[in-house]
Protein backbone atom coordinates (compact mmCIF):
# COMPACT_ATOMS: atom_id res chain seq x y z
CA UNK A 1 0.00 0.00 0.00
CA UNK A 2 1.21 3.92 -1.14
CA UNK A 3 0.54 6.42 1.14
CA UNK A 4 -0.54 9.59 -0.97
CA UNK A 5 0.77 12.70 0.49
CA UNK A 6 -2.59 13.79 2.01
CA UNK A 7 -3.38 10.47 3.69
CA UNK A 8 0.51 11.18 5.13
CA UNK A 9 -0.95 14.38 6.72
CA UNK A 10 -3.96 12.55 7.71
CA UNK A 11 -2.46 10.38 9.85
CA UNK A 12 0.10 12.79 11.20
CA UNK A 13 -2.79 14.90 12.37
CA UNK A 14 -4.50 11.56 14.19
CA UNK A 15 -1.34 10.86 15.83
CA UNK A 16 -0.67 14.34 16.90
CA UNK A 17 -4.53 14.51 18.04
CA UNK A 18 -4.23 11.55 20.03
CA UNK A 19 -0.84 12.25 21.63
CA UNK A 20 -2.69 15.77 22.59
CA UNK A 21 -5.76 13.83 24.19
CA UNK A 22 -3.80 11.23 25.71
CA UNK A 23 -1.40 13.62 27.29
CA UNK A 24 -3.80 14.34 30.22
CA UNK A 25 -4.44 11.34 31.00
CA UNK A 26 -0.77 10.31 31.09
CA UNK A 27 -0.02 13.46 33.58
CA UNK A 28 -2.82 11.55 35.61
CA UNK A 29 -1.27 8.43 35.50
CA UNK A 30 1.40 10.22 37.51
CA UNK A 31 -0.96 10.52 39.90
CA UNK A 32 -3.08 7.59 40.80
CA UNK A 33 -6.95 7.38 41.76
CA UNK A 34 -8.80 6.29 44.65
CA UNK A 35 -11.72 3.97 44.04
CA UNK A 36 -14.14 4.33 46.82
CA UNK A 37 -16.72 1.61 47.08
CA UNK A 38 -19.31 1.89 49.67
CA UNK A 39 -22.53 0.20 50.25
CA UNK A 40 -24.46 2.33 47.16
CA UNK A 41 -21.77 3.22 45.06
CA UNK A 42 -18.19 3.18 43.19
CA UNK A 43 -16.61 6.37 42.43
CA UNK A 44 -12.90 7.89 41.74
CA UNK A 45 -11.17 10.55 43.17
CA UNK A 46 -7.32 12.19 42.24
CA UNK A 47 -5.02 10.59 45.25
CA UNK A 48 -2.38 13.86 43.92
CA UNK A 49 -5.21 16.40 45.56
CA UNK A 50 -4.62 17.43 49.60
CA UNK A 51 -7.93 17.55 50.63
CA UNK A 52 -10.21 15.31 53.63
CA UNK A 53 -12.97 13.39 52.26
CA UNK A 54 -15.98 11.70 54.41
CA UNK A 55 -17.59 8.55 53.03
CA UNK A 56 -20.89 7.86 54.57
CA UNK A 57 -21.48 4.16 53.92
CA UNK A 58 -23.58 1.26 56.27
CA UNK A 59 -24.62 3.99 58.90
CA UNK A 60 -20.91 4.34 59.36
CA UNK A 61 -18.81 7.33 58.56
CA UNK A 62 -15.09 7.39 57.90
CA UNK A 63 -13.15 10.27 57.18
CA UNK A 64 -10.23 9.62 54.69
CA UNK A 65 -7.02 12.33 54.69
CA UNK A 66 -5.99 13.02 51.31
CA UNK A 67 -1.96 14.05 51.21
CA UNK A 68 1.22 13.55 49.04
CA UNK A 69 -0.37 10.87 47.14
CA UNK A 70 -1.29 9.05 49.82
CA UNK A 71 -4.55 8.02 51.89
CA UNK A 72 -5.84 7.00 55.13
CA UNK A 73 -8.46 7.37 57.73
CA UNK A 74 -7.86 9.22 60.14
CA UNK A 75 -11.40 9.66 61.60
CA UNK A 76 -14.02 6.02 62.15
CA UNK A 77 -17.40 5.19 63.80
CA UNK A 78 -17.04 1.86 63.15
CA UNK A 79 -16.45 0.13 66.52
CA UNK A 80 -13.41 -2.22 65.42
CA UNK A 81 -11.06 1.30 63.75
CA UNK A 82 -9.66 -1.69 61.67
CA UNK A 83 -9.43 0.62 58.98
CA UNK A 84 -8.16 3.41 60.56
CA UNK A 85 -5.54 0.79 61.79
CA UNK A 86 -4.50 -0.27 58.09
CA UNK A 87 -2.19 3.09 57.86
CA UNK A 88 -2.05 4.75 54.93
CA UNK A 89 -2.17 3.32 51.01
CA UNK A 90 -0.32 4.68 47.73
CA UNK A 91 0.85 2.02 45.79
CA UNK A 92 -1.62 0.85 42.93
CA UNK A 93 -4.32 -2.01 44.64
CA UNK A 94 -3.11 -1.48 48.08
CA UNK A 95 -6.71 -1.29 49.80
CA UNK A 96 -8.37 -0.14 52.64
CA UNK A 97 -11.45 -2.05 54.20
CA UNK A 98 -13.80 -1.35 56.71
CA UNK A 99 -16.23 -4.12 57.20
CA UNK A 100 -18.75 -2.47 59.69
CA UNK A 101 -19.21 0.34 57.12
CA UNK A 102 -18.71 -2.20 54.18
CA UNK A 103 -16.06 0.24 52.43
CA UNK A 104 -13.18 -0.66 50.31
CA UNK A 105 -10.94 1.88 49.66
CA UNK A 106 -8.72 0.69 47.04
CA UNK A 107 -5.47 2.52 44.76
CA UNK A 108 -6.05 2.82 41.21
CA UNK A 109 -4.04 4.01 38.10
CA UNK A 110 -6.96 3.52 35.77
CA UNK A 111 -7.37 6.68 34.07
CA UNK A 112 -11.14 8.24 32.98
CA UNK A 113 -14.06 8.10 35.79
CA UNK A 114 -12.67 10.68 37.73
CA UNK A 115 -15.40 12.77 39.18
CA UNK A 116 -13.84 15.74 40.50
CA UNK A 117 -16.86 17.75 41.76
CA UNK A 118 -16.81 15.38 44.79
CA UNK A 119 -17.00 17.95 47.54
CA UNK A 120 -15.14 16.18 50.50
ZN1 LIG B 1 -13.60 0.84 59.99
Amino acid sequence: MKLKPFDLMAVIAVAVLAFVFALPILMQNGGASLEITTDTKTYTLPLDSERTHTVSSNSHTLILEIKDGSARVISHSCPDGVCAAMGAISSENQTIVCLPAKTVIRVTNADGEVLDGIAG
